[in-house]
């Protein structure tokens, strides 16, 4: 059965634009070709905020991989681009977080599905407003647009033009 799988793809560091190119390269030879992406979009670092902006893109595949597969494979290519883990929230070169995995809940030592933070982010409402506006959040019931009505972030998303 073909789930649809929203993820989030972000980078601070180095070459920012080309890092979330190929991460997309990299994600479509495991996934297959991507339904939909957003543009890019910059945005100031969220949580820690004394680093270089990031830019973000939300994207869509149709997968039948478990949600676990499709966490190994979004390590994977963060691993592939050469991501290091330093601090909480410190800066990185590719980041891919997994937003939604239909509408399915998941809890697991490796996997919260929805993304816990998902909807008190800007930067991830945002991108993911321009691919799914209507899709529905399985905890809160409404859709993407509303959550971005409702949200009390402070921080400015920016749309790369022509990205
Ligand atoms: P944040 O969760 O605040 O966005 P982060 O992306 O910086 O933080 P990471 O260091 O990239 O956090 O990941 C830490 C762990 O989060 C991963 O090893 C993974 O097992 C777990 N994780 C839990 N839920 C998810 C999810 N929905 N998508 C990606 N990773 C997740
Ligand atoms: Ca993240
Ligand atoms: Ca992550």
């Amino acid at each position: 059965m073909q789930i649809d799988l929203y993820l989030l793809n972000g980078s601070n560091e180095g070459d920012r634009e080309l890092q979330l190119q190929t991460a997309l390269t990299l994600l479509e030879e495991h996934f297959g070709k991507v339904t939909n992406a957003s543009k890019l979009y910059e945005t100031q670092a969220w949580g820690k905020e004394d680093q270089q902006s990031f830019y973000n893109q939300a994207l869509h595949f149709q997968t039948d991989l478990q949600a676990e597969e499709a966490l190994n494979i979004c390590q994977q290519v963060e691993h592939q681009l050469g991501r290091e883990r330093h601090e909480k929230w410190g800066s990185r070169i590719i980041d891919i977080d997994i937003l939604f995995y239909g509408n399915q809940i998941i809890k697991s030592d490796r996997l919260t599905v929805p993304h816990r933070l998902l909807h008190l982010r800007n930067f991830a409402l945002v991108p993911l407003e321009e691919i799914a506006a209507d899709f529905i959040h399985p905890q809160f019931e409404i859709n993407i647009s509303d959550l971005l009505k409702n949200s009390t972030d402070q921080l400015k998303v920016v749309k790369l033009s022509d990205k």
